[in-house]
């Protein structure tokens, strides 16, 4: 059949809106027609060659849409249900079968390789082979094949233009904090870098009746955003010494925090602020190769734990639909994270997420 997909060329390069050809859903894949789709920091990290996903590639891992076809062997969802698109796993590995499937030993090669694990492509332009499967998914197409291992069946009740941040930034940052850091009512928590993975990470402390709440960023607006959304104290370390104050608000040190800069110094602040058996966790994703200097003469006395989190350590098909109950009772707002763009002003949208001025921007189809 025929779509249209905004299709990744190169580095610094905008996505080019193309139809394409798409294969029929092969054994094991699930064909879905896109009602919208997050954008997220990877997309466009991927688009700027980071990784080594081939291009042309059709990217997005954000998706949510209606089952419209089942190829051979799907048992869990069928034609007309609404389904939200997460990561891929393999499901057998060590990690898989353990209930941590982020850290699934295939994760690489199934989320950003752009192939079936065959090699081959679900998308055709003129003959030419164009990437897909992108986490599982490649979300942004007006229709794709998705493996069946991505797809999460939702209520109807919600709306799928608001859905599809719940396939990857929401839960890291809120799985973070309620799968991995799991703190007690009443604790206090900092969040540094208050985006949409940090400010997820944010409503899921104020889920955990953490207390005080604290979001520090370098952007006034975003820290407004976190007051209103439930922070108790805000810090802009652009104009204040963050670990002095965190230190003054908490008595003496955080006993969570959480990283969703991927900045060294800000790693570096949020270890140098936790207080006496304080856990902290790592989100933010550097480029590799980035070192930081940690004084373990000093952090040892502490007791202190530090956690590399991917995925919130999520299993999709639990962790999702606890979020999407949360919602519906209230008590986790993701929706004011969100600001809608029609399909065809992707690249605004890539745009406005990387000038600050939109926190997560969804595609509409
Ligand atoms: P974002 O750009 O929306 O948010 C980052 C925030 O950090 C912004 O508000 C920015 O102002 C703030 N910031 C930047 N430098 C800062 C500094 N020096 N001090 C304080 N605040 C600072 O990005 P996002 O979509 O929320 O993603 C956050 C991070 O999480 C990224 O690094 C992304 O790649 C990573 N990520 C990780 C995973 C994972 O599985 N671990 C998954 C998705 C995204």
């Amino acid at each position: 059949m025929k779509v249209t997909a905004a299709v990744a060329i190169g580095r610094g390069k905008p996505l080019v809106l193309k139809e394409l050809d798409l294969e029929e859903p092969g054994p094991g894949e699930v064909q879905v027609r896109m009602v919208a789709s997050g954008i997220c920091h990877t997309d466009a990290i991927v688009r700027d060659e980071v990784y080594s996903t081939p291009m042309p590639v059709v990217l997005g891992h954000e998706g949510a849409g209606v089952v419209e076809k089942v190829g051979p062997g799907v048992t869990t969802v069928e034609r007309g249900d609404h389904v939200l698109l997460s990561f891929s796993t393999c499901g057998t590995c060590a990690s898989c079968a353990n209930g941590h499937p982020s850290y699934c030993e295939q994760f690489f090669g199934l989320n950003f390789s752009g192939r079936r694990t065959d090699g081959t492509t679900a998308f055709t332009g003129n003959g030419e082979a164009i990437g897909s499967h992108f986490f599982g998914q490649s979300s942004f197409s007006s229709v794709s094949n998705v493996v069946e291992r991505s797809v999460v069946k939702m209520p109807p009740t919600v709306p799928l233009e608001l859905l599809g941040p719940l396939g990857c930034s929401v839960p890291t940052g809120a799985g973070a904090v309620l799968n991995v850091l799991d703190p007690e009512a009443s604790s206090s928590f900092v969040v540094f870098g208050a985006g949409a993975v940090g400010m997820s990470a944010l409503l899921a402390a104020r889920v955990a009746n953490c207390s005080p709440v604290i979001a520090v960023d370098i952007v006034d607006s975003r820290l407004e955003l976190a007051k209103e959304l439930g922070a108790t104290h805000v810090i802009n370390s652009r104009s204040e010494d963050v670990v002095e104050r965190i230190k003054a608000i908490t008595d003496g040190g955080a006993d969570y925090a959480l990283d969703a800069t991927g900045n060294r110094d800000v790693f570096r602040s949020m270890v140098d602020s936790l207080g006496s058996r304080g856990h902290a966790a790592l989100v933010g994703l550097a480029p590799p190769g980035t070192e930081v200097a940690i004084d373990i003469g000093s952090i040892v006395l502490t007791g202190a734990k530090i956690s590399m989190v991917i995925e919130g350590d999520m299993v999709p098909h639990t962790f999702i639909p606890r979020l999407v109950s949360l919602y519906q009772d209230g008590r986790f707002p993701f929706d004011k994270l969100i600001k809608p763009y029609p399909f065809a002003e992707i690249n605004t949208a890539f745009e406005d997420s990387r000038s600050g001025a939109t926190l997560k921007p969804v595609v509409v189809f």
